[in-house]
């Protein structure tokens, strides 16, 4: 299949290492495909562990350089690339759209989101001060500096393939690391085209490296190289723990984004379209396949039905089909193992005799589609009230109790992101205080932005990305002891 593209030279298949774009040694390939319809868009390069290696290098190799290049010309670089990529955002759109699924609206808006953090980053570069503490003594002086940590490797997931690695190269950027960036397997292309736009703009060879292809050789040359210094991870909780103890053997610092399970909980004296909008904005974008979408939905018992049933009309309204279509605002899920997954939750919970609602039709039976779903008559029991779903499954719970909402919310290993809505000023404070999240929206379903700390605690990850916390992830802490300062 082709992509009508304005700007073709964006659809870049080969790996993008040491400011060349190059095949696999072996020439081997991987086919990137069309969730919508199971075509195949492109073959990418097939990297392992000879590519992962020369990708290292070159990323050593430019660290010097990069790293003593003043704050603001770093920064004039990443806000180039920020313009560059709002100017090709429908080029860029479309091809995310195509290898990913959503719909094209979102991969718009996902440009515009994973460039605003070459903006933020770019200016934040400018302000990575540093520190001056009185000394024990008079003869000394303490002083204490930030650089940045080195060279970085970054994994990144399917679901958001342009922001998920923006985030991380923006942040790495501005702080003077360099970078080798593997994307996922299903969704390398928008990373290359990244690659494509930051060649343009005249980031040097070698300070951003991109491959994709052979997952365990990679990971195990990025976690074990001694001249990677950090790793930064979007992914699995599962993945995530496998990789922090590789890197273990090294002590790379590491920063996990990882899964989550989201309580949305709605109290009796909520504004009850406003929670049904962000419980539609919260679940549904993207399918469903968002870290921080609410997996688990807790309603007040004297208001569950009037929202259950405010909710099942809600689903009603999507256009499900390929993303790339005019007014389609809910596409595919990203491949037929996920759909599998998906309805098996489902599958689990009518079982143990919860109630589905769907809407729609699949418009295509060689897509990946699972349709739009509640279920209703939940109980604690039901897989989808512990694991993650990733897919488009709204489980409804009852409480009646603030107390009891609370324990229910924290009764998971997963502290990414949780939501509720109550107009008590009192509750909100006191449940802001006692959800163990990361992030908490509070009358809201959409929490990301640039400039807000992203990321979880408990097992959904440690560090922050985006804000004006986000470079510390990318920095070390250098303390200089001054002595000899009395005559
Ligand atoms: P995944 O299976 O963990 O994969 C994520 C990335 O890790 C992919 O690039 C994958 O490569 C790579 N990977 C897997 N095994 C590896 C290994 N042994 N060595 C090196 N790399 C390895 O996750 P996913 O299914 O793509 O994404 C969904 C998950 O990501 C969900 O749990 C979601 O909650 C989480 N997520 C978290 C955040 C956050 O900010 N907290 C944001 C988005 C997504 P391949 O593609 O080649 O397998």
């Amino acid at each position: 299949m082709t992509l009508a593209l304005t700007d073709n030279t964006l659809l870049r298949h080969k790996a993008y290492i040491n400011g060349t774009w190059v095949e696999a040694s072996d020439k081997d390939t991987l086919p990137v495909t069309n969730p919508a319809n199971g075509g195949v868009i492109a073959q990418v390069a097939r990297c392992g562990t000879q590519e992962t290696r020369a990708a290292i290098a070159a990323a050593e190799t430019a660290l010097p350089l990069w790293r003593a290049k003043p704050a603001r010309e770093r920064a004039v670089l990443l806000r180039n690339l920020y313009q560059l990529m709002m100017e090709h955002q429908e080029d860029l759109a479309q091809i995310l759209t195509a290898e990913q699924g959503k719909p094209l609206a979102e991969a718009r808006g996902e440009i515009a989101y994973g460039a605003s953090y070459f903006e933020w980053f770019g200016e934040e570069a400018k302000r990575v001060y540093g520190d001056t503490i009185p000394a024990a003594t008079k003869d000394k002086r303490i002083v204490v500096i930030k650089q940045g940590v080195g060279v970085v490797a970054c994994i990144t997931p399917w679901n958001f393939p342009n922001a998920m690695l923006s985030r991380k190269m923006a942040a790495a950027l501005a702080a003077g690391c360099t970078l080798v960036c593997k994307p996922a397997s299903e969704t390398p292309l928008s990373a290359f085209a990244i690659a494509e736009l930051a060649d343009r703009v005249g980031i040097p060879a070698g300070v951003i490296n991109i491959l994709a292809g052979k997952t365990a050789e990679i990971g195990e040359e990025l976690t074990s190289n001694p001249s990677v210094r950090k790793l930064t991870f979007t992914g699995s909780t599962v993945v995530g723990k496998e990789l922090m103890a590789a890197c273990a053997s090294t002590v790379k610092k590491t920063s996990m984004e990882l899964g989550g399970n989201a309580p949305f909980i709605v109290f009796d004296d909520a504004d009850l379209d406003a929670a049904v909008a962000g419980a539609i904005a919260s679940k549904y974008r993207n399918a469903g396949q968002t870290c921080v979408c609410a997996n688990r939905f807790l309603i007040q018992e004297s208001i569950h039905d009037a929202f259950a049933e405010k909710l099942a009309q809600a689903i009603t309204q999507f256009r499900i089909g390929d993303g790339s279509q005019d007014g389609v605002n809910f596409g595919p899920l990203i491949n037929q193992r996920a759909v599998t997954d998906v309805n098996n939750f489902i599958s689990d919970a009518v079982n143990k005799g919860a109630q589905a609602i769907t809407a729609g039709k699949n418009p295509d039976p060689d897509g990946n589609f699972v349709l739009p779903t509640i279920l209703t008559h939940v109980t604690e029991e039901m897989e989808v009230f512990r694991k993650e779903i990733f897919g488009p499954v709204a489980p409804l719970i009852k409480f009646s109790t603030e107390e009891q909402a609370l324990r229910m919310a924290n009764d998971t290993e997963y502290g990414l992101a949780a939501y509720f809505y109550s107009r008590d000023i009192g509750r909100i404070w006191r449940i802001s205080e006692g959800l163990e999240y990361g992030m908490i929206g509070i009358n809201e379903g959409i929490i990301s932005s640039e400039a807000a700390p992203f990321g979880g605690v408990k097992e959904s990850g440690n560090g922050r990305e985006g804000s004006k916390y986000g470079l510390d992830d990318y920095t070390e802490i250098k303390y200089l002891c001054l002595g000899g300062i009395d005559k």
